[in-house]
C-alpha cells in the first residue's frame, strides 16, 4: 500500500492549543487512510466498489429501479438471492466513520480559533450523517481558517468500472498568510482581464470573492493522494458546482518547493543560452507562478456540458487547457507590469521543464498519464514548428515563436471545451499525441 505522506513542519510558532489540534487531525488522517485501503488496492488499482461478476448492463438495469446503486457514496453488493443492493459508505465503513466523528469533535474542542472550531464540528455532523456533498460544500465556502483539512470521498478516478464511486482522501494543511495574499493579487489580475476569461465559461460571471485561494504548508496527504506529491489542487470539478459555490484553489507551498529542488532543477543545465545559476531563485519563483496560473486557469475556464461532450478526454483536456491557458495569461501580466519579459521567459522554461519531467515519469507512474498525454500533443506541435529544438540532450527555445504556439494550441483547446465532442478531441490526439517524442526530450542526468 502507498504509505501516508508526511512533511516536516515547524509548528513552534503556533499556540499550544493549535499544535494539539494538529495532533488530533493527524490521527484523523490515519483513519481516512484505512478506509481508502479498504476501497482501493494501490498496487493493482482494483477497487472493492462492485461484486466481481457484475457487468455494466446488469448494473444499469438494476439502477433504474434503485438509483442508489450508482451513487458516488455506496458500495454495490449481492444479497443472498444474488440481488444487487447498495450499502452506504457510512455503514460499510461504520467503525472508521464513528472514529472520524470522534476525532473531529475532539479537534473542534481543542482549537481556540472559533471559526475553525465551528468548521470542524459541522464537518463532524455531516460525516456522521454520511452527507458527503455537504462536507464538500462546506470546504468550498468556509472563509480561510489557519488550519484546513480536506476529508471524505472526493474524486472518482479510482473507479475504472463506472467512473462514479468516489475514494477517500485527506490533506492536513496550515495557512501561509503572506503567500496567500500574493496569490490573491495574481488572481485579481486574471479576473480583470476580460480577454482571458472566455465569456461563455460558467465561471466568467463569478465574482472574485467566489474564487478562494489558500497557500498552505502541508503536514499530511493520506488516502488517494498518499505517496504522490501534488503541487496544488482546485475543486470542485463539476461546472455546475463552480457556478453555485465558486472555486477553491489550494497551493501546497512546501511540497512545491521540494519538488522543484528534487525533480525539476536538474534539467536546467541542459537548456541552451540559459544560466541555471543566475536564475536559481528566479526559476523556483517561475515554477511557483506556473503552478498558481495553472490552478487559476483550471478554476475559471469551465463550460456547461463539457464533461458529457468530451467523454473520456475530459480530464486530459482540462489539464492541458490549464497549462496552456495559465502560461498564456502571464503575457498579460507582462503588459500590466506585474512581471518582466525576462520573468515571462523564465515561466516558459519552467513550463517546458515541468512538462518534460511529467513525460519521463509517466512511463512508470500511470496515474500521471492524464497530464502526459496533453504534453505529448504540445511537444509534437512545438517540435514541428521548431519553437523548441532538442539535440544531444540540450534544449534550445525560440521564446517569441513558442509564445505564439501556445496561443494557437490554447485557442484550439478552449474551442474543444466550449463546443467540442469526444470525436473532435480524438482527431486531435490521433494526429498529435505520439508518445515516442519522449525519447527526444532532455533528461535530467
Ligand atoms: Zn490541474
Amino acid at each position: 500500500m502507498a504509505a501516508i505522506s508526511s512533511f516536516p513542519f515547524d509548528s513552534s510558532y503556533l499556540p499550544k492549543s493549535e499544535r494539539d489540534t494538529l495532533k488530533v487531525l493527524e490521527k484523523l488522517g490515519e483513519v481516512v487512510h484505512r478506509v481508502w485501503e479498504k476501497q482501493v488496492d494501490s498496487k493493482t488499482g482494483s477497487t472493492t466498489f462492485y461484486p466481481e461478476d457484475l457487468s455494466r448492463e446488469e448494473l444499469m438495469v438494476a439502477a433504474k429501479k434503485n438509483p442508489k446503486l450508482i451513487s458516488p457514496y455506496t458500495v454495490v453488493k449481492r444479497d443472498k438471492n444474488r440481488k444487487l443492493v447498495a450499502v452506504n459508505f457510512r455503514d460499510e465503513y461504520s467503525k472508521e466513520h464513528d472514529r472520524m466523528v470522534e476525532l473531529l469533535t475532539l479537534a473542534a474542542k481543542t482549537t481556540k480559533e472559533k471559526r475553525l472550531s465551528a468548521y470542524l464540528s459541522r464537518t463532524a455532523t455531516y460525516i456522521n450523517k454520511g452527507d458527503f456533498d455537504s462536507v464538500m460544500k462546506l470546504f468550498l465556502t468556509v472563509p480561510n481558517t489557519s488550519i484546513d483539512i480536506l476529508v471524505g470521498p472526493i474524486e472518482s478516478y479510482n473507479d475504472s468500472f463506472m467512473g462514479v464511486k468516489k475514494s477517500y482522501q485527506y490533506s492536513l494543511r496550515v495557512l501561509r498568510t503572506q503567500e496567500t495574499q500574493e496569490v490573491v493579487e495574481m488572481t485579481k489580475i486574471v479576473e480583470k482581464l476580460g480577454i482571458l476569461k472566455p465569456s461563455k465559461s460558467v465561471a466568467a460571471k463569478l465574482k472574485s470573492d467566489k474564487i478562494k485561494v489558500r497557500v498552505d504548508d502541508v503536514l499530511m496527504f493520506a488516502g488517494r493522494q498518499a505517496g504522490s506529491m501534488p503541487s496544488s489542487t482546485n475543486l470542485p470539478n463539476q461546472p455546475e458546482w463552480v457556478a453555485k459555490y465558486g472555486t477553491k484553489i489550494v497551493v501546497y507551498h512546501n511540497a512545491l518547493l521540494k519538488k522543484f529542488d528534487t525533480q525539476l532543477k536538474q534539467y536546467l543545465k541542459n537548456v541552451k543560452k540559459f544560466d541555471p545559476k543566475r536564475t536559481k531563485d528566479a526559476m523556483s519563483q517561475a515554477n511557483y507562478r506556473l503552478i498558481v496560473l495553472h490552478e487559476i486557469a483550471e478554476g475559471i475556464v469551465k463550460y456547461k456540458g463539457m464533461e458529457n461532450r468530451l467523454g473520456e478526454y475530459i480530464d486530459v483536456i482540462r489539464e492541458l487547457n490549464a497549462d496552456l491557458f495559465g502560461v498564456r495569461s502571464a503575457k498579460y501580466h507582462v503588459l500590466n507590469g506585474l512581471i518582466s519579459i525576462e520573468q515571462y521567459n523564465e515561466l516558459l522554461i519552467a513550463f517546458l521543464v515541468f512538462a518534460i519531467n511529467v513525460c519521463h515519469k509517466a512511463k512508470k507512474e500511470p496515474s500521471i498519464m492524464v497530464y502526459a498525454r496533453g504534453f505529448y500533443v504540445a511537444f509534437n506541435y512545438f517540435m514541428k514548428s521548431k519553437s523548441v529544438v532538442f539535440k544531444d540532450n540540450t534544449m534550445t527555445v525560440d521564446f517569441a515563436k513558442l509564445s505564439v504556439d501556445i496561443d494557437v494550441l490554447s485557442n484550439l483547446v478552449v474551442g474543444l471545451m466550449e463546443n467540442g465532442t469526444s470525436d473532435d478531441a480524438r482527431k486531435m490526439f490521433d494526429k498529435w499525441s505520439d508518445a515516442s517524442i519522449t525519447e527526444k526530450l532532455i533528461k535530467a542526468n
